[in-house]
């Protein structure tokens, strides 16, 4: 029986191959298979004419090579044949496809040979993704492939694939836009996709059997089958997943991957383990497998050849499939110096690929926490991006708590945190950072390394956790919490983060993990947009007018320690701040906002001279509802008041 516990073993003396040839290589006449398995003692190569079942075409002995690696050149045409590869390291391992596979059989089983040039559509070639100046300028929204298109209210065709993000002109049971249309109207820059590399739980031969979000990795560089409309064939998903980045490319979007590079679905039986044992994982002090991704594993990613890996893998989503950033799952998990490589790779294909995590791991590291990617090392870490949870909770309350509250549902002493998410965790001699719950300290030296968002796949909707946590609320108030949660973020410094559907109200009906409910509870339901439309408008409109403003979006702290300045009497349940336009590029001079989270009007004083109104409750406009001029103004209850001129 093999061990599975590797004390004895220093994964340091394990050769290192620098190559870019790993993988499957198909060219005119013949295809290269190289494998890097420096603990094999026999690799064997299989090829097959599907990707499931039945036995060999033909089984090869790989020849060991340089640098740990096995390599086969195989004369011939084996395009669209399948493969898997078979290694003994003293007993025989299962038979699984590379780390590398690019193409992939139903359910991820088997590799495919394919000409990747093939599964390039129309106009592939000229495709590009928007080019913004600054990171800063990004808005970004998170979405998952199927709950786009899935439910009955969508009027989407290809319901829970890829192709749904293809069509054009559809609309809602009620006559509202929908897909696309829908991310044109709202205006947002670039689309977070959550996991569309091959995931594990959903079975594609019976894709509406199961849901689930994806977070379960099994082919890193092949997409998830399950979203295509034909997963026996790898092109199929391939070019798909291309063509859903070309169409929303074309609308001047930009797409962002969702990346789950800490830990795999299966340990002992994944692709990584069936190939160099133990390499690509940590090791408690025992040996065993650790676990602070909470999954069952962590990868090592400070292991050069898994540092490898991860960069190659980025650099093929890029070259490949045009993505434009990446959204690092638990990066936590990851270790700083890795994160490094990779911002600098990027750099060198384009300094204009956003890289954004989540600060945290789920569990314990055996890797000590000074050297891990988490939030309070970001400053470590120039040009990557965090999760911003202090503005999160202080905005709706702890996260996995149905009845807290926080500043939107009428929590006083959350003030400083709600300006700490303004200044986008940057230092600001105005704040109290004593005051700011989690970090008592600012943890971003730039805006650009803070992601400002009140609300994502997990945890409660936006709307469900105000709906729990205010008892009695009435649907008005809970349309005005919504909205100014949305006013925080999409007008505060660093980079806005939208859940899909929180601009219409998006429920789950109280579910707080649907990681694998149904579609019912998961589906974006687009009736409630004609029902919501008000908090549409609200957002949309916004979404505008932080587009139009440069102040919104200043691109260093220095900028926004000169021009943001907190008025600094202090009032319960309001912020409130003035931004000066001089130097910014903006054609306001002076902006005047004041967030009034108390459920009564308050006044607050106001800068001498002429204003414009530009945002009062509902109504925004640029060109301005009003005039105003005076030493002090009445703010209406649960709702931002912007001034400007
Ligand atoms: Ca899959």
């Amino acid at each position: 029986m093999r061990s599975w516990h590797f004390n004895h073993i220093d994964f340091s003396t394990y050769p290192h191959y620098p190559g870019e040839d790993l993988g499957v290589h198909l060219t005119p006449g013949a295809t290269t298979f190289r494998l890097w398995a420096p603990t094999a003692l026999e690799v064997e190569l299989r090829l097959f004419d599907n990707g499931e079942n039945g036995e060999p075409l033909k089984v090869t002995g790989m020849k060991k090579e340089k640098n740990g690696t096995w390599a086969h050149t195989e004369k011939g045409d084996l395009e669209n044949l399948f493969y898997t590869f078979k290694v003994n390291d003293g007993e025989w391992l299962h038979e699984v496809p590379d780390p590398y596979a690019r193409a992939v059989g139903i359910n991820g089983i088997r590799g495919m040979i394919v000409d990747l040039a093939k599964t390039n559509p129309e106009g592939w070639e000229k495709d590009k993704g928007p080019a913004l100046r600054k990171f800063t300028d990004w808005i970004i929204y998170e979405l998952h492939v199927r709950d786009f298109s899935i439910a009955e209210s969508s009027g989407m065709r290809h319901k829970g694939k890829y192709l749904a993000f293809t069509e054009k002109n559809t609309r809602s049971s009620l006559g509202e836009k929908t897909g696309l249309d829908h991310l044109k109207e709202l205006g947002i820059t670039h689309v977070h996709l959550l996991p569309v590399f091959d995931f594990q739980s959903v079975d594609e031969e019976k894709p509406l059997r199961k849901y689930n979000w994806g977070y379960d990795p099994q082919n890193y560089n092949a997409p998830e089958g399950s979203y295509s409309t034909d997963p026996y064939d790898g092109k199929v998903r391939i070019r798909e997943l291309k063509s859903l980045v070309k169409s929303l490319h074309d609308e001047g979007i930009g797409v962002i991957m969702d990346v789950v590079y800490n830990h795999t679905w299966l340990t002992k039986g994944s692709v990584f383990n069936q190939t160099v044992p133990g390499y690509f994982y940590r090791q408690n002090h025992d040996g065993s497998f650790s676990n602070a991704s909470g999954c069952g594993n962590e990868i090592a990613s400070e292991r050069s050849m898994v540092r490898k890996f991860i960069v190659d893998s980025l650099k093929y989503w890029i070259s490949e499939y045009h993505i434009d950033g990446f959204r690092f799952d638990l990066m936590g998990i990851l270790d700083l110096e890795t994160m490094r490589v990779i911002r600098e790779e990027m750099d060198r294909i384009n300094p204009g690929i956003l890289l954004y995590g989540e600060g945290w791991a789920a569990d314990w590291s055996p890797m000590p926490e000074e050297k891990r990617a988490v939030k309070r090392n970001v400053k470590q870490m120039p040009g990557i991006a965090v999760f911003n949870d202090d503005i999160r909770d202080a905005l709706k309350g702890n996260h996995s708590q149905k009845s807290t509250r926080g500043f939107v549902s009428g929590l006083g002493l959350r003030e400083e945190a709600v300006k700490f998410g303004v200044v986008a965790a940057t230092w600001h001699p105005q704040i109290v950072y004593n005051y700011v719950e989690s970090s008592h300290e600012p943890w971003a030296d730039e805006p650009s390394q803070c992601i400002n968002y009140v609300s994502c796949h997990d945890n409660f909707t936006l709307y469900d956790k105000l709906n729990m946590s205010v008892q009695k609320a009435t649907p008005e108030q809970l349309r005005r919490m919504v909205k100014l949660a949305g006013a925080v973020i999409l007008t505060s410094q660093g980079i806005p983060f939208l859940h899909a559907g929180s601009e219409f109200c998006r429920t789950k009906n109280g579910n707080g993990n649907s990681y694998n409910a149904p579609d019912s509870v998961n589906q974006i339901d687009w009736v409630r947009k004609s029902v919501y439309r008000d908090v549409f408008d609200y957002y949309s409109k916004l979404i505008a007018l932080r587009k139009n403003h440069p102040v919104f979006r200043l691109e260093t702290s220095e900028k926004i320690r000169a021009s943001l300045n907190f008025c600094i009497q202090y009032q319960v349940g309001v912020v409130s701040y003035c931004i000066k336009g001089e130097g910014t590029g903006d054609v306001w001079k002076l902006v005047v906002l004041v967030f009034n989270a108390n459920v009564t009007p308050v006044t607050v004083p106001v800068p001498e001279g002429e204003f414009r109104i530009i945002i009062r409750e509902d109504q925004i406009s640029e060109a301005g509802l009003g005039n105003f001029s005076g030493e002090s103004i009445e703010v209406p209850p649960r709702s931002l008041l912007m001034l400007a001129r």
